[in-house]
């Protein structure tokens, strides 16, 4: 019922049509129709369809195309132009099948009336032995016609295998006629050549012509050469054309190209074609091009009339010819592109383009699922911590969402990856760093549905911590007798150092009688070969208080409030005239704080005294005395300390003095003496005198009654 899919009628059917037997169309076209229109008759009309169909698939397409006269087919050292069986083994010999039907496997068939070689898991090693042909020597396939077209159509079952040959497959029609070869079939086949094209086909005086439809065909050569040759003669048509199925073909060496098309015996004109149909893929690569023609013409790339096409990549550059339906995922890798041509479209059906570092060009024209695998477009960098930090890793990618995150951390240079538990973010951080780390390195793998990327790898560089100790912080405590220096790494605040501090005090300002003094304390540290101080005031020295002698500080001089002048010695004292001696009086002031003498309440001139120390000794000289008159007097030394007072008398001369003698009680005469100074008139001495005597009679017994009362 294969062949009952419509994709696969058209080609069968119109070639024929195409053939001349356009009646033959006709009738089935008829009778399409007519059995859709007549349901009653459908059961009959898919009756006959199937024996149609089953009738076409029996008979090979080619079946109306036998081999041309003349041809001669080699595979390996056998010829196979008659027809027949043969078998390959592992090694790639191929033997004549004896047995009876079709071999189990591993064979090679040729059916001469339709020109088709089927290959069904097929391994091909052996060449065409040069007695056989000297034109085709060498050929795993060999086809050659000296007389007219040379023509094969190979299908394929299984996966098939050419190799070790110096050519896969060589088609050569060298004298007259044209060189076509058609692959086949759902097959899979891998021809390699030595050092000739991996399929060659090669017409020296006319058309050149390459088939494949459906067929996956891999042509490449391992030595010298291109992965495919289409030769024609000069002016005429080399032609390539894919329907459906894949072309992959590579050239080796810097020369040659994945496809060439040659014409003539190398360049020349005439008309190369592409023709790529039915969702077919052709990838061409080669240092001289992925396609190369050597026609003055360029390529003509083509779709089928159907308008399905198919996508042709020449060293890695894809396009996008006609309508095209993925029939497989379309990855886009690094260095390709794919551009969806002028009035191409793409239908990624059930499958997806998947751009994994390519790019795409045209994508508003394709209609399904379009992945991008991750892209990293800003690469982490080598990082460099100090101990204990930590370093940040970040990668910035692009592609379709959603994008996994897996960071890898190497110790061993890059040798071997292992996943970092929890490292699953664009951005990764590490612990707190050590040495030994140093040197580890680092690169993230990013991941989509459409695939995955490594990120370059990166360094961790790790220093060895190094403190860099600024000035310390000081703290005291607040009497100024301790104090502590900390010290906080500028690199590290969490290091911190506090040594011993010695505090030393000093006196910045001593303290007065009445006021506190200072004290200076200077803190001292030695820490990292260098010295630290800081000083703290506190006035904390007791004011002195005044340190008082004779009424006055002898610190700074102040007045003893509490100090009273007196006369200590000397109080009221008596002169009389005519001694030859001073009248001292001794004050308890300061002799430094003397001032002045005042004698009667004016101020007496220095030179009618003397004064020393003791604590000050004033001596009243007598050459002064004699001018004062007689009676009571007072004195008074002033010093800074204040005023000593005291009364004296002045006597009369030593005569007079006799006469009072009787009563010369030292009260009794002070007090007769006073009232006599006070009358400053020695002509009243003897009125005074009588006087004395009735004061001293008085003061006799106001002194007795004290006396009794004591
Ligand atoms: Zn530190
Ligand atoms: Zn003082």
């Amino acid at each position: 019922m294969q062949a009952m899919r419509p994709r696969r009628l058209p080609p069968c059917l119109l070639s024929r049509a195409e053939g001349g037997t356009h009646s033959f169309y006709g009738i089935i076209k008829e009778w399409i129709i007519h059995g859709a229109r007549r349901a009653a008759m459908k059961r009959s009309f898919l009756s006959l369809l199937c024996v149609l169909a089953l009738c076409l698939g029996l008979l090979p397409a080619t079946a109306l195309a036998a081999a041309p006269g003349g041809q001669m087919i080699y595979v390996g050292n056998e010829n196979v132009t008659r027809g027949g069986y043969w078998t390959t083994d592992n090694d790639g010999n191929v033997t004549a099948y004896t047995g009876e039907g079709t071999p189990a496997d591993n064979f090679i068939h040729y059916d001469a009336g339709s020109n088709t070689l089927t290959l069904h898991n097929a391994t091909i090693k052996e060449e065409t032995p040069y007695d056989t042909s000297t034109l085709i020597v060498g050929a795993a396939i060999g086809v050659l016609n000296q007389n007219g077209n040379a023509e094969l159509t190979i299908t394929l079952e299984g996966t098939n295998t050419i190799k070790d040959v110096s050519t896969a497959i060589y088609v050569l029609a060298p004298s007259t006629g044209s060189a076509n070869l058609t692959i086949t079939g759902d097959g899979i086949l891998n021809a390699i050549s030595g050092s000739n094209p991996g399929i060659r086909v090669q017409s020296n005086t006319s058309n050149g012509a390459l088939a494949i439809t459906d067929a996956k065909v891999t042509a490449s050569s391992s030595g010298y050469s291109d992965g495919v040759r289409i030769q024609c003669g000069d002016s005429s048509n080399a032609s390539l054309t894919v329907n459906g199925g894949s072309l992959t073909a590579t050239g080796s060496d810097t020369l040659f190209a994945g496809i060439t098309m040659q014409f003539g015996s190398s360049s020349g004109s005439g008309t190369p074609t592409v023709t790529v149909s039915d969702n077919a893929i052709v990838r061409a690569n080669g240092s001289a091009g992925g396609i190369a023609s050597y026609s003055s013409s360029p390529i003509q790339y083509e779709t089928g009339s159907d308008s399905t096409g198919g996508i042709v990549f020449d060293n890695g550059t894809g396009t996008v010819y006609g309508n095209v339906t993925l029939q497989e995922d379309l990855e886009i890798g690094e260095g390709e592109s794919l551009t969806i041509g002028k009035g191409a479209s793409l239908n990624t059906g059930s499958h997806e383009v998947i751009v994994d570092g390519g790019t795409l060009t045209g994508g508003d024209k394709i209609t399904g699922t379009v992945k991008y695998a991750p892209t990293i477009t800003t690469q982490p960098t080598s990082q460099t911590v100090t101990e204990g930090g930590t370093a940040t890793f970040t990668v910035v990618t692009s592609g379709t969402e959603p994008l996994s995150y897996q960071w890898q951390q190497s110790t061993d240079s890059g040798q071997s990856w292992t996943d970092i538990v929890g490292a699953t973010d664009a951005t990764y951080t590490t612990e707190a760093t050590t040495t030994s780390m140093n040197g580890y390195q680092y690169h993230c793998v990013v991941r989509n549905s459409a695939g995955s990327i490594t990120s370059d790898a990166v360094s961790l560089t790790v220093k060895e911590h190094v403190h860099t100790w600024g000035n310390p912080v000081w703290s005291w405590t607040e009497d100024g007798k301790s104090a502590t220096a900390t010290f906080t790494c500028e690199n590290d605040a969490t290091h911190k150092e506090t040594p011993e501090v010695t505090v030393t005090p000093a006196v910045k300002k001593p303290a007065t009688c009445t006021e506190t003094g200072v004290t200076a304390y200077t803190a001292t540290v030695e820490f990292n070969g260098q010295t630290y101080t800081d000083t703290k005031e506190v006035a904390d020295i007791p004011a002195t208080g005044h340190r008082y002698e004779n009424g006055k500080c002898i610190v700074c001089s102040e007045v003893d409030p509490a100090f009273t002048a007196m006369i200590i010695e000397g109080a009221n004292g008596k002169w009389q005239k005519g001694s030859e001696d001073g009248l001292s009086f001794t004050s308890n002031a300061a002799f430094d704080d003397f001032q002045k003498v005042q004698v009667d309440g004016k101020d007496l001139d220095a030179s009618k005294y003397t004064v020393k120390e003791g604590s000050t000794i004033v001596t009243l000289k007598p050459s002064y005395l004699e001018t004062l008159p007689a009676g009571k007097h007072t004195l008074a030394i002033v010093s800074d300390t204040g005023t000593a007072e005291t009364g004296f008398t002045v006597a009369a001369a030593e005569k007079q003095a006799a006469d009072d003698k009787p009563a010369n009680d030292k009260a009794a005469s002070d007090s007769d003496k006073e009232s006599l100074a006070k009358t400053g008139d020695d002509s009243m001495l003897p009125i005074a005198a009588l006087s004395i005597l009735a004061v001293t009679s008085i003061a006799t017994g106001v002194f007795a009654l004290r006396r009794s009362r004591i």
